[in-house]
């Protein structure tokens, strides 16, 4: 699943594609893409001018000049690609956005999770996908203020409170694991328990952990790619995701992967231990 880091790579590669051109025709092969009517979502996107691409946590959003965005969450596998030869246009293309400079903007999605809604941008706010996100990293909101009683009210592991998105949005599996080992905590220790210092810690490493991914272009950790196609490296730089059986980067104690809450999780016995 593409990461917040790899959602803002997407953003930032689809602006420059597509940013200012005015779609002219729209065709949706998979009706359960749009979220609502069809009919209605053709019909008003139809000649309106891509205005910004903006972003919260993995919604991409795509801001129209007729008041309106597209709410677009890639899910598993979605991607966005822009060409003008039609054949990269395959089985797998479900919305085929014609733009006026002869491009076409075609979102491809193996798995058809991802999904695309049509909103009044100036009430974005109280879409119920969005309203419901906590605090993101690098954002004004993400501050030890608003984080310490979203994270301590909760009894359970850290690492499920961390990949809450009403908590804190935008941090993911790979993250969340980077983030507590940076943080020397154990993904285990109960939410409820951590002190100020480590809260103060965890945002620390939060804000460093996505800021660097996103100077990275994203992990390839999936099949990820970016609108032009590239590659991310954040994979090279990750320290303890994917890494069980191989020495802790700061003290060389085996790295273990256990479930926690269900998930896959990486982090060092030694140097991250249980409060
Ligand atoms: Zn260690």
């Amino acid at each position: 699943m593409p990461e917040m880091p790899e959602v803002e790579t997407v953003r930032r590669g689809l602006i420059d594609q597509v940013k200012g051109k005015r779609i002219t025709d729209i065709e949706i092969r998979y009706q359960n893409l749009i979220t609502g009517d069809v009919n209605e979502f053709v019909e008003t996107v139809k000649n309106s001018v891509i205005e910004d691409i903006g972003r919260r946590a993995k919604f991409l959003l795509i801001h129209l000049d007729n008041g309106y965005t597209i709410i677009s969450h890639l899910r598993m596998e979605g991607k966005y690609k822009v060409s003008s030869d039609v054949n990269a246009i395959d089985k797998h293309s479900h919305a085929i956005f014609s733009l006026d400079d002869g491009q076409m903007l075609i979102y491809n999605d193996v798995r058809k999770f991802g999904r695309m809604q049509l909103w009044p941008t100036d009430r974005l706010f109280e879409n119920k996908s969005l309203k419901k996100l906590g605090p993101e990293p690098l954002s004004d909101e993400f501050t030890f203020e608003n984080i310490k009683p979203r994270v301590i009210k909760h009894r359970k592991d850290i690492k499920t409170v961390l990949l809450d998105q009403s908590v804190m949005s935008g941090l993911g599996n790979i993250y969340v694991d980077e983030v507590l080992w940076q943080a020397k905590i154990h993904p285990e220790t109960p939410a409820n328990h951590l002190t100020d210092e480590d809260i103060k810690i965890i945002i620390k490493h939060a804000n460093d952990e996505i800021r660097l991914a996103i100077q990275s272009g994203g992990s390839t950790v999936r099949s990820y790619l970016d609108a032009n196609g590239h590659k991310g490296n954040m994979q090279d730089r990750l320290q303890v995701y994917g890494k069980e059986g191989l020495p802790c980067p700061r003290c060389q104690t085996t790295i273990e992967k256990i479930k926690v809450g269900g998930r896959g999780t990486h982090f060092c016995p030694h140097c991250q231990v249980v409060k």
